[in-house]
């Protein structure tokens, strides 16, 4: 179900929690329970929540207290629900790592906004800054590529020319715009680095320029990267 999502609250309010859980249920949340800061804690580790909302009142250890021994160990979003309606102390639990806060009291339908912004803003799919096209996978972060699946080892300029291409792609790119762009000359310089560099590329694809798969030599232009299933 788009929007699920499964939660712990970490609440010791029997009145609170009820009212809650029964609430985020019928959101079509999955929900679990903890009543007290060390059970809360055992629980995100065990189970691995999307989503933890704590209270910062518990009877055995401060709220506060537990997010910094959760954020010793897990980057699991979190949001704090504090009955202090205390901004130096809500700057303080933000700084200590909470995603987001609700102050007590608050309704459930605050809470589930609440959950889905924070689940929305740490969505891995929506973080992913990979480049797809065909079978080709461009990973910014990691500066890895695959193809169907395949790891292709790159130097790095390769892999820069190869993103800057991809994230154009069907584009036709001149030479004179991938020498200012990737290999930041902004004068001159020789097309024949380009030449070589691209040639080096399609090897490592398995592609040449008589028969190219995703790089496509335009005479007297420049260069255009596509999936196969484009040229079609
Ligand atoms: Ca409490």
């Amino acid at each position: 179900m788009p929007g699920m999502a499964r939660l712990l609250i970490i609440e010791d309010d029997l009145a609170i929690r009820t009212l809650l859980v029964r609430a985020l249920r019928e959101r079509g949340h999955a929900v679990a329970t903890a009543t007290t800061a060390m059970d809360g804690l055992q629980t995100a580790l065990d189970d691995r929540p999307d989503l933890v909302v704590l209270d910062l009142g518990l009877p055995d250890v401060d709220g506060s207290e537990l997010l910094r021994m959760l954020r010793a160990v897990s980057r699991v979003p979190l949001i704090v629900a504090t009955a202090r309606d205390d901004e130096a102390e809500i700057v303080r639990l933000l700084d200590a790592g909470a995603d987001d806060y609700l102050v007590k009291p608050f309704t459930a339908a605050q809470l589930d906004a609440r959950v889905r912004a924070v689940l929305r803003r740490g969505s891995p799919e929506e973080a992913d800054p990979a480049v797809v096209v065909g079978g080709l996978r461009i990973d910014p972060r990691s500066r890895e590529v695959r193809l169907d699946g395949e790891l292709v080892d790159l130097t790095p300029r390769e892999f820069d020319l190869l993103h800057y291409l991809a994230t154009r792609r069907g584009q036709v790119i001149t030479k004179r715009e991938l020498l200012t762009q990737v290999w930041q000359i902004p004068y001159g310089g020789a097309d024949k680095t380009i030449d070589v560099h691209l040639s080096w590329l399609r090897r490592k694809l398995g592609e040449s320029a008589q028969q190219p798969r995703y790089l496509h030599t335009v005479r007297g232009v420049g260069v255009r990267l596509s999936a196969p299933e484009d040229a079609a």
